[in-house]
C-alpha cells in the first residue's frame, strides 16, 4: 500500500525532529504529515545536552546556527566534565574531538604511551583541543580561522528543550506539516495485518495513516500500548530508575563552561548543563538506594543559583523496545527506549532513528525488510551505547555506598568485558559495527576512571623517536597557540548568537 499521508503522534524532540526532517521529502509531492500532540499531557522538559552529529542534522534541515542558538538561549558544548567517578575528588573530560592524530597509521594514545614509559611528563589532555579550551573556558568554530595547519574544533549544543522543539515546529510547518491539537485516546488496528489504521481524538475526531511516527514518549501509545511490542528490561547493567529537575539562575554572573558536568553521587548522578539565560541542573538516581527526598536534597545542596521552577520528577526502566518498528509504525526518542543521559546519546538516537527512515522509506509501501533492516541496525547502536555507559559505574573504585558496591561487582556483557580486557592489554579499541563512540571516547573514558593501558601497539616503538617527539610536540604547541588566540565562550556566544527569548 503506497504511503500517502505519514501521523506522528507526539510533540516533543522526537516528533518535531521527525516532522521537520520528513517535510524535506514532502518538496511538492501529494504526501500528507500530519502531527498529533496535546498540550494538556505536555512534554518530558528536559533533555537539553547533544553530541556534534546534532550539528549536522540542524545544517541538512537548512537551519542558520546563529538564529537557532539565540532563539534557544543555547551555548556550545566540547565535551563533557565527569567529577566523581573512579573515586571522589577525581576529575577528567571526555572530550569530542580525538586526542593527537594516527602516526604511523596507529592511534595517538599509543604513540603517548611509548612516550610516557620513556619519561615524558605530558598528560595526554594536553593533546587534545576541546579539553584544552574547555578547561580555559574558550571557544572557537573552525570556520572563524580557516587553517589546515591547526586542529579543527568538534562541538556540540545545550540547548533549551522546549524551546528547540518549538524553534522545529515553525521549521515543519513552513514546510507543509499539519499540527493537531489533541489527546489520543484510541488507536485502530486492521484485523487482518494488525497495521495501525487511525487514531482517534478525545473530541472525537479521527486521522488514517499509512505510515505511523510513535514519538509519544515513555508510554509508547502506538508501539507498547496498541501493538504490545514488549520492552527489553536493562535495569541490572544501568539501575538507575528516577531523576529530578530543577533549572536555576546562574547568578555569580559567571560565563557559561563549554561543557556539560556530571557529578557522581552517592546512589547516581547529577547533571549541570549551562544555557545563556539559566543552568539545566537534575539528580539521576536508583531507588533501591536512595529516597526521593534525599535525591532532591542532595540537587538543591549542589546547584548554581535560584530555582527558576519546580522540581520535575521522572521515574524510567532503562532498555529498549524489542522492535523499534513494528508493521506500520516506527518509535523514536523515549516511545523507542531509554538510556541514562550520561553521555547525550537520547537525542542522537532520534536523530539516528531519522536518517536511517528516511533511507529505508519508500513511498511505494512497507516491506518486511525495511522493518527487519531498521530494527538490526538500531539494536546495535542501542547496545554498543549501553556498553558505553555501563562502563561508567563498572570501572570505579568506589566503595563509599551500596550502590557503588553494586555497580563495581556487577556482571557486564562480554563485549564490554572484552574492550576493557583488550585495552588493559595493549590500549587497543576496535570500534564495532559502525559504533558511535570513538577510540578517543573509550580511551578517555578508561583512562579518566583509572583503566592503566598494560602496553601499547608494537608499532608505536617502530616509529622514529625523534621524528616522532617533533610531531607531538607541533601537536601541542599548535593546540596551545589556538586555544591561546580563541575568545571566551560568553563572549563568544554574545557576539555570535546572544540569546533572543520571546516569553
Ligand atoms: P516527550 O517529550 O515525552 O514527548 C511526548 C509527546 O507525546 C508530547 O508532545 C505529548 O504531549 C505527546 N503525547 C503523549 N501521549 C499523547 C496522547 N495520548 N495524545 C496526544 N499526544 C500525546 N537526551 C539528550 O539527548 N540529552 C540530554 O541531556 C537528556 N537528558 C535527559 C534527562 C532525563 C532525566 C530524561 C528522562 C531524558 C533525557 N534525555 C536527554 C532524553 C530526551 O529528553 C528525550 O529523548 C527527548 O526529549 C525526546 O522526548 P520525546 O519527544 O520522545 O518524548
Amino acid at each position: 500500500m503506497a504511503i500517502e499521508r505519514i501521523v506522528i503522534v507526539g510533540g516533543g524532540t522526537a516528533g518535531w525532529m521527525a516532522a521537520a526532517a520528513l517535510s524535506r521529502i514532502k518538496a511538492g509531492r501529494p504526501l500528507e504529515i500530519v502531527l498529533i500532540e496535546s498540550e494538556a499531557i505536555g512534554t518530558v522538559g528536559v533533555g537539553e545536552a547533544t553530541i556534534p552529529p546534532f550539528v549536522g542534522f540542524n545544517e541538512l534541515l537548512g537551519i542558520n546556527e546563529a538564529d537557532m542558538l539565540s532563539a534557544v538561549g543555547g551555548t556550545f558544548k566540547l565535551g563533557i566534565q565527569f567529577e566523581n567517578w573512579g573515586r571522589i575528588g577525581d576529575s577528567y573530560i571526555h572530550p569530542f574531538g580525538a586526542y593527537g592524530y594516527s602516526m604511523g597509521g596507529i592511534s595517538f594514545h599509543h604513540v603517548w604511551h611509548r612516550m610516557a614509559k620513556a619519561g615524558d611528563p605530558r598528560p595526554i589532555q594536553v593533546f587534545n583541543l576541546e579539553t584544552m579550551a574547555a578547561c580555559f573556558g574558550k571557544f572557537a568554530r573552525t570556520q572563524d580561522y580557516r587553517r589546515d595547519d591547526l586542529p579543527p574544533v568538534n562541538y556540540a549544543y545545550h540547548l533549551d528543550a522546549g524551546r528547540y522543539a518549538a524553534y522545529l515546529r515553525r521549521v515543519a510547518e513552513a514546510r507543509g506539516v499539519v499540527r493537531e491539537e489533541g489527546k489520543v485516546v484510541d488507536v485502530a488496528l486492521d484485523g487482518q495485518s494488525g497495521f495501525v489504521t487511525s487514531v482517534r481524538l478525545e473530541d472525537g475526531r479521527s486521522f488514517a495513516g499509512d505510515l505511523f511516527i510513535d514519538c509519544s514518549g515513555f508510554r509508547g501509545l502506538l508501539i507498547e500500548q496498541a501493538l504490545k511490542t514488549g520492552y527489553e528490561d536493562w535495569s541490572h547493567w544501568l539501575p538507575c530508575n528516577r531523576a529530578v529537575a530543577l533549572p536555576c539562575l546562574r547568578e555569580d554572573g559567571s560565563p557559561p563552561p563549554p561543557f556539560t558536568r556530571a557529578t557522581a553521587h552517592r546512589a547516581g548522578w547529577q547533571w549541570q548543563v549551562p544555557l545563556q539565560h539559566r543552568n539545566g541542573n537534575g539528580h539521576v538516581y536508583c531507588s533501591a538506594f536512595m529516597e526521593d527526598d534525599e535525591a532532591l536534597d542532595i540537587l538543591v545542596g549542589n546547584i548554581a543559583g535560584k530555582p527558576q521552577a519546580e522540581p520535575n520528577w521522572l521515574r524510567f526502566v532503562t532498555g529498549r523496545r524489542k522492535k523499534f518498528w513494528n508493521k506500520n509504525v516506527v518509535a523514536l526518542g523515549l516511545a523507542a527506549g531509554f538510556m541514562e543521559p550520561l553521555e547525550s546519546t537520547s537525542i542522537h538516537l532520534i536523530n539516528t532513528g531519522i536518517d536511517k527512515l528516511i533511507s529505508l522509506l519508500s513511498l511505494e509501501g512497507i516491506t518486511k525488510v525495511q522493518e527487519d533492516t531498521f530494527n538490526r541496525l538500531t539494536g546495535r547502536e542501542y547496545a554498543r551505547i549501553r556498553d558505553f555507559l555501563i562502563l561508567h559505574y563498572n570501572a570505579t573504585s568506589r566503595d563509599d555506598s551500596d550502590f557503588w558496591n553494586h555497580v563495581r561487582t556487577m556482571e557486564v556483557p562480554e563485549t564490554l568485558t572484552e574492550k576493557v580486557e583488550l585495552f588493559k592489554a595493549n590500549g587497543q579499541i576496535f570500534r564495532e559495527e559502525d559504533e558511535l563512540f570513538t577510540e578517543t571516547s573509550w580511551a578517555a573514558v578508561m583512562m579518566g576512571q583509572g583503566i592503566e593501558m598494560g602496553s601499547h601497539n608494537a608499532m608505536a616503538d617502530a616509529l622514529d623517536p625523534a621524528t616522532t617527539a617533533h610531531e607531538v610536540n607541533e601537536m601541542e604547541r599548535s593546540i596551545r597557540y589556538l586555544v591561546g588566540a580563541m575568545p571566551g565562550h560568553g563572549e563568544y556566544l554574545a557576539r555570535y548568537c546572544p540569546a533572543a527569548l520571546a516569553a
